[in-house]
């Protein structure tokens, strides 16, 4: 039954290293939620696979069902939103803003970058709980979502250009419970090529 095998996850590396992102971001924050929260979705979806595997194969393991699937789409999600986000971010930089081809989408779908921002940070800044907020691409049309945890009121069949992680664990040492300044201080540190990249 070996052959009954799902390629395993891995944890990516970092573009850049940890304190990079100084002082948007501290080299604490980028230590802990790299090695120890992104890894423990990369080891939460493994483990899913592992127990849908010993079922398949009829190791008499009974499993739940319904607990395996949550787990499964919230740490698959839960590491491919980190996979993003780390690549989404550059070193801090004051005139930070996007242009040429990915201007001119924003602006035609948002009225101007301003309006952009607002509408992101709004959204990023009143997430329920834990979250992120997205850019996202669905054809010809730019679109921002409001996820909760990693996998809750996300949008299927849509490319994901930029996402924000507003869970604690991304600011909480840094920002305290000032998510907004978090969220407005995030600007700086966003990188415009890999999100014109993405942009189909
Ligand atoms: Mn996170």
């Amino acid at each position: 039954m070996t052959n009954l095998k799902h390629k395993r996850l891995e944890l990516p590396d970092l573009p850049y290293k940890y304190d990079a992102l100084e002082p948007v971001i501290s080299k604490a924050i980028m230590t802990l939620h790299h090695t120890r929260h992104h890894l423990a979705y990369v080891t939460g979806v493994n483990a899913a696979m592992d127990k849908l595997e010993k079922a398949r194969a009829g190791e008499g393991l009974e499993i739940d069902y319904k607990a395996v699937m949550r787990d499964f789409s919230f740490h698959m999600s839960g590491h491919k939103l980190h996979s993003i986000f780390w690549k989404n971010l550059r070193k801090s930089s004051k005139d930070n803003a996007p242009t040429g081809s990915l201007l001119e989408k924003i602006n035609e779908q948002f009225g101007s970058f301003t309006a952009f921002q607002t509408e992101f940070a709004g959204a990023g800044k009143s997430v329920e709980g834990s979250g992120w907020v997205a850019l996202i691409q669905d054809g010809d049309d730019l679109h921002i979502i409001q996820i909760q945890n990693h996998n809750l009121l996300s949008v299927l069949e849509t490319k994901t250009l930029l996402v924000l992680d507003v869970w604690e664990h991304a600011y909480y040492l840094d920002y305290q419970n000032d998510r907004g300044k978090y969220v407005d201080a995030f600007w700086n540190i966003i990188n415009w090529d890999d999100v014109a990249a993405r942009l189909a």
